[in-house]
C-alpha cells in the first residue's frame, strides 16, 4: 500500500511531492483556494479546474451554521453539494472560534463555548463535534481542533494552548471518519522554540496523516515567523505532508515553500481581487489608480488567465470603478491563476534543483520597491 504522501524531489529544505486523497492526487507544493462557504467566491468549479487548482478548502465553522452539515450530507456531501469533484480539505472550525473578536465565552479541557457570528447564540465546539461535522461533510482531509493564540500572549497561555491542542488531537485521532478521509493534526507554540518542539513531540507519535504548522501568520513580524516556520518544519516527519495555515501572498508563499512547507491556503487572492487589486510580477496593482485609465496591457504580461488573455488594465479598471461584477470575477480568476502558476514554477524549480536561484530572482522581481501599496 502506498502512503498518503510521496516526496518526489528535494532541494535544500524544500520538497516536491504528491498527496494522495480519496478524490485524487495533489501535486505539492500546493496552494489551496479557500471556499469558505462551499464556494471560492465568484469562481465556479469548472473555472477552478481550468485555473489549475487541485484542492480547495472549506470552513467547518461556517458550514456548520449555514447551511449545516445535516443538509450537506443529505445532498450527497460537500463535493456533490458544491459541484467540485476534486480533493477538499476542511478546517476544524477552531480558527474562527478563537479569532473572531469577543465571541469566545468559555474554554476548558472539554472544548470551547462561543457566540455564533450568525445569530449570537451560545454554541459549543469540541474535538468530537469537529470530527463529526467533517465526517458528515465528507471532506478528503479533516483537521483536528486546535487552539491558536494571538501574538503577544503570555507564555503560560501559549503552553496551555499547546497542552489542550495535544489533548484534543488525542481524542479526535480515532473518531469515525468519512470514507478515505485523512486526518491532520496542528502543531502550535507560536514563536516559542521550546513550545513548538513540545507540540510536535507530542503530536508526531500519534501518527496522523499529515501535520499543520498552526499559530503563525496571525499578525507577528515576518522575519521571526519564517524562522519559526523553519523550526516547526524541522520537528515534523519527512514522509508526511506539512501544511502552513493561512499564507497566500507571493513572497510569503515562496518563503514557506523554501522552508519545507507542502501546502498552504489563504483568502488573499480572492479578497485582494474584491478590493480591486491584482497580484503581478510588477507587484500588487491597485486598478483604481488613475495611471491604469488608458493602459492597454493585460494585468500581467505572462499570465494566461481569462482576464489577461482578453482584457486590458483599462477595461478591468473601468469595471472595478463601476462596481461591475465582472471586474471582481476577472481579478479573482487572475489572482488565483497567478498564485497557482507561481507555486507550479516553484515546484519545477525544486525538481530541477534550482530553487535557491529561482527564489532569489522571483523575490527580486516582487520586491517592495515595485510594490504599489493600496
Ligand atoms: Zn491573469
Amino acid at each position: 500500500m502506498t502512503g498518503v504522501f510521496t516526496v518526489t524531489a528535494t532541494d535544500g529544505l524544500a520538497r516536491a511531492g504528491v498527496l494522495h486523497t480519496a478524490h485524487g492526487d495533489v501535486p505539492t507544493p500546493a496552494f489551496m483556494p479557500v471556499g469558505t462557504k462551499a464556494t471560492v467566491k465568484a469562481v465556479d468549479p469548472d473555472e477552478l479546474h481550468a485555473l489549475g487548482a487541485t484542492i480547495v478548502l472549506g470552513n467547518t465553522y461556517h458550514l456548520h451554521f449555514r447551511p449545516g452539515e445535516d443538509l450537506v450530507e443529505e445532498l450527497g456531501g460537500l463535493h456533490a453539494f458544491m459541484g467540485w469533484d476534486g480533493p477538499i480539505l476542511t478546517d476544524s472550525g477552531g480558527f474562527q472560534v478563537f479569532s473572531l473578536r469577543d465571541t469566545l465565552l468559555e474554554l476548558d479541557d472539554d472544548g470551547a463555548t462561543f457566540r455564533s457570528v450568525y445569530d449570537g447564540a451560545p454554541e459549543r465546539l469540541t474535538p468530537e463535534l469537529a470530527a463529526e461535522i467533517q465526517r458528515r461533510l465528507g471532506s478528503d482531509i479533516a483537521m483536528c481542533l486546535d487552539i491558536c493564540r494571538p501574538p503577544g500572549v503570555p507564555r503560560a497561555d501559549l503552553a496551555e494552548a499547546v497542552r489542550r491542542t495535544t489533548l484534543w488531537a488525542q481524542r479526535q485521532r480515532d473518531l469515525p471518519r468519512a470514507p478515505g478521509q485523512l486526518r491532520f493534526a496542528i502543531t502550535q507554540g507560536a514563536l516559542d522554540t521550546e513550545l513548538r518542539q513540545r507540540s510536535s513531540e507530542e503530536l508526531v507519535p500519534l501518527d496522523f496523516d499529515g501535520y499543520a504548522i498552526g499559530g503563525l501568520s496571525v499578525g507577528e513580524d515576518r522575519g521571526p515567523m519564517f524562522d519559526a516556520t523553519t523550526l516547526a518544519a524541522s520537528f515534523l516527519p519527512e514522509d508526511k505532508p506539512r501544511y502552513f495555515m493561512g499564507i497566500g501572498d507571493p513572497e510569503g508563499v515562496i518563503e514557506v515553500i523554501s522552508r519545507g512547507v507542502d501546502m498552504f491556503d489563504c483568502v488573499l487572492p480572492t479578497r485582494t481581487a474584491r478590493t480591486g487589486s491584482a497580484l503581478t510580477w510588477e507587484g500588487r496593482l491597485n486598478l483604481r489608480n488613475a495611471r491604469f485609465a488608458r493602459d492597454p496591457r493585460p494585468l500581467d504580461e505572462q499570465c494566461g488567465c481569462p482576464a489577461c488573455t482578453r482584457f486590458s488594465r483599462a477595461y478591468v479598471r473601468h469595471l472595478v470603478n463601476q462596481q461591475e461584477i465582472l471586474g471582481l470575477r476577472l481579478l479573482s480568476l487572475h489572482n488565483l491563476r497567478f498564485l497557482i502558476d507561481l507555486v507550479a514554477a516553484a515546484r519545477q524549480a525544486i525538481e530541477r534543483g534550482e530553487l535557491a536561484t529561482w527564489r532569489d530572482d522571483a523575490l527580486a522581481r516582487l520586491r517592495p520597491t515595485n510594490l504599489e501599496t493600496q
